[in-house]
């Protein structure tokens, strides 16, 4: 290792609280860090010269991929003109205007945008306005928001409670009360395997009236869910999902918040995964690709039918109550523009069209019969290897094995970086929506090749047996 990054590391180990690390192992260096130097197109270049493919895209954000001159010179024009002022009582910006009717005219039903600067603060923010808009229309006791087992909505306190996975609720005394979490439409751990990919999507309905019905419709106020569900394994809906459950919202006079964070500006070839599944959300959340990470911005758009409201409850009870400092921020608004000219000029929501029907098809050739894979599914630029010991039981691996984890470390070697998603053996892929046909070829071989030498290692130690 080269002594500039030993010494780097060092004081990286002193100094940095990193998110989703086991903090001792990572302070007493018994786990290993890296240094990540620069970037370009789908790859990056760590401090030791290491190139690897980013298969992840970041954390599915840099859509547009790394190193694009053209958007640190649109954040450097506008830091020079104007690099700040607030949003508060009427006060704007030029970038922001543009920015807020071009997404206007993208999100179809949508009538304004408040902005923050992550998904997290976004979903809170959510949260806030769906309490506000109920308590505006008379209604004060519908307030509960239903999430979904293993949504991922952020980690604060409130957008962590939406969060649906145990990792982030566990020794932070989450979820929060008003916060219930129903079944996910988690087709390939259905239980009963006789069901049908519709059946299985009207089951997962049925199952959220029964609970909106459990906890009384007059208490129910949201539901919030990502079209694609992310974070939680990458898992596309059942066919029918999304109309079975906009039937029962309706019925029940329950809004849809479309966490779009991952699936927003083209990931999984449309402009938003809601106009892909045509969900019909009341609200959505923007954050990641609305920049592609090159700036920190999120966005919340409303609605007609809420913002109406929200504009009546103010007319009785005065300014809103809600405000971050760099709600609309200059620079991050005049990343968001070029990003959105970038992804336009190339076709890139196009491309993650073809080039990601492309990756489904080669990743399924690959591993659709390979004995370690249980599932290989996703769609547009999105797709998850689940790993199962048993595949026609659809059984788990222990989780002392670290199938994923273990993969993930073997596709590093190859000089590709795939995620091993927080809960479950499951394996993440979501390259930048520039990646071309000949990369998915290269990303595929790669985590073939760490596959196999994973499976090869669990035989060869006696640990599994393929059946
Ligand atoms: N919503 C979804 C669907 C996400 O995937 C994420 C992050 O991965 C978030 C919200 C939270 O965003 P952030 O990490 O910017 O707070």
């Amino acid at each position: 290792m080269r002594p500039e990054t030993k010494a780097l590391l060092e004081k990286d180990r002193n100094t940095v609280f990193h998110p989703s690390t086991h903090l001792k192992q990572y302070a007493h260096g018994e786990m290993p860090g890296r240094v990540i130097a620069s970037g370009k197109g789908i790859r990056i270049t760590d401090s030791e010269g290491i190139e690897l493919i980013d298969g992840f895209a970041g954390l599915y954000c840099v859509n547009i991929g790394y190193g694009r001159e053209e958007m640190a010179e649109a954040i450097y024009e506008q830091a020079k003109k104007l690099a700040y002022y607030h949003t508060y009582v009427g006060h704007t910006n030029e970038a922001l205007v543009t920015l807020s009717d071009r997404l206007i005219n993208m999100a179809p039903g949508m009538s304004k945008v408040y902005y923050g600067m992550s998904g997290s603060d976004a979903n809170e923010t959510q949260l806030k306005i769906v309490w506000y808009y109920n308590n505006a229309r008379g209604k004060p006791e519908k307030k509960k928001i239903i999430s979904r087992d293993r949504g991922y909505h952020g980690s604060s306190v409130a957008s962590g409670s939406l969060t649906g996975l145990p990792l982030f609720h566990a020794h932070f005394d989450l979820p929060i009360e008003r916060i219930k979490h129903t079944m996910a439409p988690y087709y390939y751990r259905r239980e009963d395997s006789g069901m049908t990919e519709p059946e299985f999507a009207q089951h997962c309905a049925d199952e959220l009236e029964k609970m909106i019905l459990a906890e009384g419709p007059d208490t129910v106020a949201a539901m919030i869910a990502e079209p694609v569900l992310g974070t939680g394994g990458i898992v596309p809906p059942p066919e029918g999902y999304w109309a079975a459950i906009r039937k029962v919202l309706d019925k029940y006079d329950v809004l849809l918040i479309a966490d779009e964070v991952v699936c927003g500006f083209g990931r999984i070839g449309s402009d938003f995964g809601s106009i892909y599944y045509d969900m019909k959300p009341d609200l959505i959340t923007v954050a990641k690709g609305l920049t592609s990470a090159y700036q920190p911005l999120s966005g919340v758009m409303v609605g007609h039918r809420v913002w109406e409201v929200l504009e009546d409850g103010t007319d009785t009870w005065g300014a809103i109550g809600h405000g971050y400092t760099y709600s609309g921020h200059p620079l991050g608004a005049a990343a968001a523009l070029c990003n959105l000219d970038i992804i336009e000029r190339e076709n890139l929501t196009q491309n993650a069209a073809t080039t990601g029907e492309y990756l489904q098809m080669k990743m399924k050739a690959a591993f659709a019969d390979h004995p370690l894979i249980g599932d290989s599914r996703g769609v547009g630029l999105l797709h998850a290897l689940e790993f199962s010991p048993d595949r026609a039981h659809r059984s788990h691996f222990d989780p002392s094995l670290k199938v994923g984890p273990q993969v993930a470390a073997a596709c590093l070697e190859q000089g590709l970086i795939a995620r091993a998603m927080p809960h479950g053996d499951i394996l993440g892929f979501a390259p930048p929506l520039v990646v071309t046909p000949n990369e998915v070829d290269d990303i595929v071989a790669k985590a073939k090749v760490a596959v196999d030498k994973v499976m090869d290692k669990l035989v060869t130690s006696g640990q599994w047996q393929p059946k």
